[in-house]
Order: C-alpha cells, then sequence, then structure tokens
C-alpha cells in the first residue's frame, strides 16, 4: 500500500531501463515487459547489444518493435558485446558471451546509466529504476551502485529457479557432481542439464548459474514469468529467500490496457509462407517442430527425427535453422529429403516461423519442442500438448514437469530414435491419451489465461509491480 500513495503522481516522472541477456529467449519476454510498462504510462528505454539490435532490424519482426506501430513506445539504446561480430553467439558460447558483457559492456552500461540518471539532456526522464537480466548481476551491482534502484528478471520457471538456489546445498551435501554411473531416475530425473553433466564441483556451467541465482537476490525484487497457478510451491519456496517476488506471466498474454498484438523481436527473418500452407491443412492435423534458438543437433539425430515424423504418417512443419545442425552435417541427402517431402505436400521446412501465430493456428495438433520456457508457456496459452525433447539448462525441469505435474504432453527426455519419435506423435495426436492429453492442455490453457486477466494473479501482480516501479520515482 504504500507503494500505492508514494505512486500517486509520480507516473510521468518514472523512467525504466530494461536490460536483457543478449538471447532470443531473453529479449521477447523482457520486450514484452516493457511494452506492458510503456502502456500503464511509464517511460522504457530498453537496452540491446549493438550485434542484436541490428539483427533485430534487418529481421522482418523489426516492425514490430514497439514504438513502430500503433502501440505504446519504447526507447532503443544499445551497447557493444564486446565480442567479434564474426563469432557466434551459440549455445556453446553462452560462458564466452558473459565474461564479455561483464569485462567489456559494463563500462558503457555505467555511462549510459550517469547519462540517463541526469535525464540525458531533458529528452526522458531522469531514469528511476533498471530491470536487469537476472543471469547479469552486475547490471543490478552497478545500479544500486550509482543509486539508481534495481529489480532482477529472471527467464525461466519458478521451478528452475529453486533448483539453481539448491545447487550450492547439492554441492555440499555431495548430492552433486552425480557419481559416475549413478542411477539418474533416482531421485530425480528433473535436474538442469548443467547438473547432470557437471563432472566437478568446479564445473564453469554449474558454478555460473548458482552464483547468478544467489547473486540476484541482492536486487529490490524478482520478476518472473510465470504464474501462481503453474508453480505454487517453488513460488512459496523462492519467497522464502526472496519475499518481493512478482509472478506476472505469461508475459504475452497479459495485455493489460494495450489492444496491439505483443511485441516480438526475432532474431531471425520469420518465414511467413508456413501460416499459409497451414491454412490448406485440416484442423489439428499438423506436428509444429521446433528447438527454439540455441538447440543444436548431429545430423544423426537430425535423421532419427526426420525418419520417426515421416514415419508417424502426420504431415509437418519443422523450424530448421541455419544452424540447428552441428557445423558441417549439412548434405545434400538432406536438402533432397526435405524437398521431396514439399514436393508431396506432406511437411514444410522452415529457417524460423513466427512461432506463436503457429501455436495459435487450428491446423497444430501437438508441439515437438525443446521444452524452452518460452516455448512452453506459448503452447499451454494456446492449449496445444506438446512432446519434449530437453536440449539443456532449465529444460530437463520444463519437460518433467510438462509430463508428470501438469501432465500436457509427453517427454522424450534424451532419446530420438525414429521408433520413439514415431510412437510419441502417435501417442500425442490420436486416441484416448491424445484425447486426454488435449483435455489437461485446454484446461491449464483456461487456468494460466484466467491469470492474466483481471482479477487474476498475475494481472494483480503486474498492477503491484507497477506501483512499486511508480514509488521508486521521487
Ligand atoms: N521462436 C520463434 N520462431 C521460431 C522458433 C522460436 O519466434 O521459429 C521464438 C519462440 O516463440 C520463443 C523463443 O523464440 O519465444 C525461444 O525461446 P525459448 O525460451 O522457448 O527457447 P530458447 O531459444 O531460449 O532455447
Amino acid at each position: 500500500d504504500s507503494y500505492v500513495t508514494a505512486a500517486a503522481g509520480a507516473a510521468a516522472s518514472t523512467h525504466v531501463l530494461i536490460f536483457p541477456f543478449p538471447a532470443q529467449g531473453h529479449l521477447n519476454c523482457m520486450l514484452q515487459l516493457a511494452e506492458l510498462l510503456a502502456a500503464a504510462d511509464i517511460h522504457v528505454t530498453f537496452l540491446n547489444t549493438e550485434y542484436n539490435h541490428r539483427r533485430l532490424l534487418r529481421s522482418s519482426s523489426g516492425n514490430s518493435l514497439p514504438g513502430r506501430g500503433p502501440g505504446p513506445k519504447v526507447q532503443f539504446r544499445a551497447i557493444a558485446d564486446g565480442l567479434p561480430d564474426d563469432r557466434a553467439r551459440s549455445a556453446a558460447r553462452l560462458l564466452e558471451l558473459d565474461a564479455s558483457l561483464r569485462a567489456r559492456s559494463s563500462q558503457a552500461y555505467r555511462d549510459l546509466l550517469v547519462d540517463l540518471r541526469e535525464g540525458s539532456g531533458g529528452r526522458a526522464p531522469r531514469v528511476t529504476c533498471v530491470i536487469a537480466d537476472g543471469i547479469m548481476p552486475f547490471a543490478i551491482d552497478i545500479a544500486e551502485e550509482l543509486g539508481i534502484p534495481a529489480m532482477a528478471f529472471r527467464t525461466p520457471s519458478a521451478s528452475s529457479v529453486w533448483a539453481y538456489y539448491c545447487i550450492p546445498k547439492l554441492l555440499q551435501s555431495g548430492e552433486l557432481p552425480i557419481p559416475e554411473g549413478a542411477d539418474l531416475d533416482e531421485p530425480i530425473r528433473g535436474l538442469p542439464s548443467f547438473c547432470r553433466e557437471a563432472r566437478s564441483s568446479d564445473d564453469p556451467m554449474l558454478r555460473f548459474v548458482a552464483e547468478v541465482t544467489a547473486h540476484s537476490a541482492r536486487a529490490r525484487a524478482f520478476i518472473l514469468n510465470t504464474c501462481e497457478h503453474l508453480e505454487p510451491s517453488a513460488l512459496s519456496s523462492i519467497r522464502a529467500r526472496m519475499p518481493v517476488t512478482y509472478a506476472v506471466g505469461p508475459l504475452h498474454a497479459l495485455r493489460s490496457g494495450s489492444e496491439s498484438a505483443p511485441a516480438r523481436a526475432s532474431l531471425w527473418r520469420e518465414d511467413r509462407t508456413c501460416v499459409a500452407w497451414l491454412d490448406g491443412q485440416p484442423e489439428r492435423s499438423v506436428v509444429y517442430v521446433s528447438f527454439g534458438s540455441f538447440a543444436v543437433m548431429s545430423r544423426k539425430q537430425f535423421l532419427e527425427f526426420w525418419r520417426g515424423l515421416v514415419g508417424s504418417g502426420r504431415r509437418f512443419l519443422w523450424v530448421v535453422r541455419p544452424d540447428l545442425i552441428e557445423e558441417g552435417g549439412w548434405t545434400d541427402e538432406m536438402e533432397s529429403m526435405i524437398e521431396g517431402a514439399r514436393d508431396r505436400d506432406r511437411a514444410r521446412v522452415v529457417g524460423w516461423a513466427p512461432q506463436r501465430e503457429v501455436l495459435g493456428h487450428r491446423a497444430v495438433g501437438c508441439f515437438m519442442t525443446h521444452s524452452g520456457w518460452n516455448s512452453t508457456l506459448e503452447s499451454m496459452v494456446e492449449g496445444v500438448p506438446m512432446i519434449c525433447w530437453p536440449f539443456f539448462a532449465d529444460q530437463q525441469i520444463n519437460s518433467r514437469f510438462v509430463s508428470e505435474v501438469w501432465r500436457i504432453g509427453l517427454d522424450m527426455k534424451d532419446t530420438c530414435e525414429r521408433s520413439t519419435v514415431e510412437r510419441m506423435v502417435r501417442e500425442a495426436m490420436e486416441g484416448d491419451a491424445a484425447d486426454e492429453l488435449r483435455r489437461s492442455a485446454k484446461a491449464t490453457a483456461e487456468a494460466v489465461r484466467k491469470s492474466v486477466e483481471e482479477g487474476g494473479s498475475s494481472f494483480a501482480a503486474f498492477q503491484r509491480l507497477v506501483q512499486h516501479i511508480k514509488s521508486l520515482a521521487r
């Protein structure tokens, strides 16, 4: 309530800087937050890396960035990420990108904040709050050092954030790293990939996620892209450590006060021809296949998926990013398989799809996914059952929840043999088990949509967040 009082009249002078980690899944949801805050009469600056900002402007979704259309305005700024332009910013180089941001971008970030703190020559009110990606604790520390209150936005599910919190304790008790040859079915099989793959307690990735999670709790508040209905117990565990935690998700479905379609920030050019193809397909007949922006597979895995999908007899739409297959893995044989299937109208392959639109299309019957959290939420909101092939990071946790807790999909875990792919597609698309999955996917969609409507928990949490942010503008 004190937020509400302090907020009165502060709207016009409230200015938030939002700083996402420069990766696709982080950009999308933090841009949606930016747009929602702008619609709530808050001045918003969105900080990209120069590399990503150029890509965003080149991709067709550049036209749907807030400020270009009729929706609320967000101001963009960009700083260098410190890596050479020709270096891939792939999953394998995540730690390199992180190190470069800390070492080489933090000074530019500090300078920008100093400038914005002074009101940037009167073009905008002085910056009054920073919302930084929780995996960049330096962004939170620098803001606070400059006297600007900072909040941490975490992009994974609450359950994953909670799992990261538990890593130091698991290291201490000797449960991590998992001993060589241990049965991974005991006691849990939903551990993040970092935990499963770590060979020593000094494993850099394990250290990274544990440290950033512990460190980001120094922020004034946590903002999570989830809702109370989905993850009540993880949220209450997190709140024991971080009492001010706002669960405002799924952000792409939260349309508080804004009528326009939610912002899209695709780093790849969207191929919209697949929507026209879907228009010509019967209801719920197509398997949509996409493994997000980071996952990489071998030629062998690709062929297993392909043969399994073809063997299932279902039509499918597959997003094959230019860098989906391991370097040197692409062959002419794969090219002609794709063309053959296209000629027979059995399949479409695109480099990047307008995913939310595809998932909302009546022709899509299920989603074969890598279980990235954004993809999971997008599928959930549309009530589309999932077949999960988790790749890394939090994805093993998400796939576990999809299959065992919410029961809205099937978990392939680590295997992708053609027989498994074929069986899973059949199970998700036809017969009693498929009907059951669809029913629970529909029920989950309804509950999640309720959360983001007026009177729902995420809607209310977002209002409280806005009041909190406005109260900081004194
Ligand atoms: N996405 C998209 N088109 C595609 C594939 C993915 O627009 O062809 C979007 C998808 O809607 C989601 C994001 O890219 O918002 C991927 O984020 P996610 O957390 O699912 O996975 P990540 O890429 O971080 O592994």
